[in-house]
C-alpha cells in the first residue's frame, strides 16, 4: 500500500485556525498577544524563517515585530534589548532566531529571556520543565513533530521512537517529549548522533524515525523499516539550476526511494517546518493567556 503522505501545511493551518479563534477571544478582553523577534545578522535562511513566524503572526491576529541587529551587535547590546523586551508587556514572546553570529554566546543570551517569555523554550529553566514533565512551553519543532502524529493518528504508546540528532532544539527535548508517560508520549526512545555505532541497527527498529541530522537525503531505504513512519525535520538546501533562486529544500530523508517503504512520511518542505511555527503561535498565545489570569 502506498505510504500516506503526512500534510504538515493543513495541520499547521489547523492549529493556526484554533489559535485565531482563541486570540479573537483574548483581543475580546482587551489584550492583543505580541510575539516579539530578534534577527542578528544577515543570514538569508535565518531572514526568511523570520519572515515567516511574522507573517503566520499576521494571520492569526497575533502583533509582531522584528527587531533587526547587525552582524557585529555586541552581546551586552543585544542583552539589553533583550532585558527591555523583557519589561515590555506589548510582548508576551521573545524569541531569538538562532544561529547567532560566532563572537556572541548564545547561551548567556538565551538566558537572558523572561524563561515566561521564552517561546522557543530554550532557557535552562524551561528545559529542565521539560525533563520534569511540567512545561509551561514545549519547545516548537519537538511538539511539532508530537501535534503532526496526534493530529494523524499515528500513536507512541509503546512504540520504538528513534530520534537522529541530540541537538538542543531538536533531538534533546524531542526525546524528553516522547519518554514522558502520558499521551502521546510514552514511548521507547533512542537517540542516535555522530558517536552512535551501526546507525542502522537502530534506525531499522524504529516503528516511528525522526531525522534531525541537516545532511540531504542521508536515510536511504535501506536504514528504515518496511511500515514505520517517518519524520522528516530536515531543511537543507541543495544546488538546483531548474530554480530562479539557484536551489532546492531536501529532508534529510531519501524521500522518493523511503516512500514507497513505509506507510507514513512527512515531506520536505510542508511537512514538520509549519508545525513548527503553528506551535510558536500557540507558545504566544498561551504566554498570552496566562498574564491575562493574573
Ligand atoms: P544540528 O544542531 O546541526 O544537529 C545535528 C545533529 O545530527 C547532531 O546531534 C549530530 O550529531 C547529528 N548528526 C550529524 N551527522 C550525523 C550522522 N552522520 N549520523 C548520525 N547523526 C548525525 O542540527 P539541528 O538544529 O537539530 O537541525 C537538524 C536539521 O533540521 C537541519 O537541517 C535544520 O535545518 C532542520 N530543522 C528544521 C526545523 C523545522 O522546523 N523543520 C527546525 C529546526 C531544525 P553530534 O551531536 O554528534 O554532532
Amino acid at each position: 500500500m502506498a505510504a500516506a503522505i503526512i500534510d504538515g501545511k493543513k495541520c499547521a493551518q489547523d492549529v493556526k485556525n484554533e489559535v485565531a479563534v482563541e486570540v479573537q477571544a483574548l483581543k475580546a478582553r482587551g489584550i492583543t498577544p505580541g510575539l516579539a523577534a530578534i534577527l542578528v545578522g544577515d543570514d538569508p535562511a535565518s531572514a526568511v524563517y523570520v519572515r515567516n513566524k511574522s507573517l503566520a503572526c499576521n494571520e492569526v491576529g497575533i502583533h509582531s515585530e522584528i527587531f533587526r541587529l547587525s552582524d557585529n551587535t555586541k552581546e551586552e547590546d543585544l542583552i539589553r534589548l533583550i532585558e527591555t523586551l523583557n519589561n515590555d508587556r506589548t510582548f508576551h514572546g521573545i524569541l531569538v532566531q538562532l544561529p547567532l553570529p560566532k563572537h556572541l554566546n548564545e547561551r548567556s543570551i538565551i538566558e537572558s529571556l523572561d524563561p515566561l517569555k521564552d517561546v522557543d523554550c530554550l532557557h535552562t529553566s524551561n528545559m529542565g520543565r521539560l525533563v520534569d514533565g511540567s512545561s509551561i512551553f514545549t519547545p516548537g519543532t519537538p511538539s511539532g513533530i508530537q501535534e503532526l502524529l496526534k493530529r494523524c493518528g499515528y500513536h507512541t504508546d509503546g512504540k520504538h521512537v528513534v530520534i537522529c540528532g541530540r541537538s538542543n532544539i531538536v533531538g534533546k527535548p524531542a526525546a524528553l517529549l516522547f519518554i514522558q508517560k502520558g499521551d502521546w508520549a510514552n514511548a521507547t526512545v533512542t537517540v542516535c548522533h555522530t558517536g552512535t555505532k551501526n546507525l542502522s541497527d537502530f534506525t531499522r527498529s524504529a516503528d516511528i524515525l525522526i531525522a534531525a541530522v541537516g545532511r540531504p537525503k542521508i536515510i536511504t531505504a535501506d536504514l528504515v523499516k518496511e511500515g514505520s513512519v517517518i519524520i522528516d525535520v530536515g531543511i537543507n538546501r541543495v544546488p538546483d539550476e531548474t530554480k530562479r533562486s539557484g536551489y532546492r529544500l531536501v529532508g534529510d530523508v531519501d524521500f522518493e526511494n523511503v516512500v514507497d517503504k513505509v506507510s507514513a512520511i512527512t515531506p520536505v518542505p510542508g511537512g514538520v517546518g509549519p508545525m513548527t511555527v503553528a506551535m510558536l503561535l500557540l507558545n504566544t498565545l498561551k504566554s498570552a493567556q496566562q498574564t491575562s489570569s493574573e
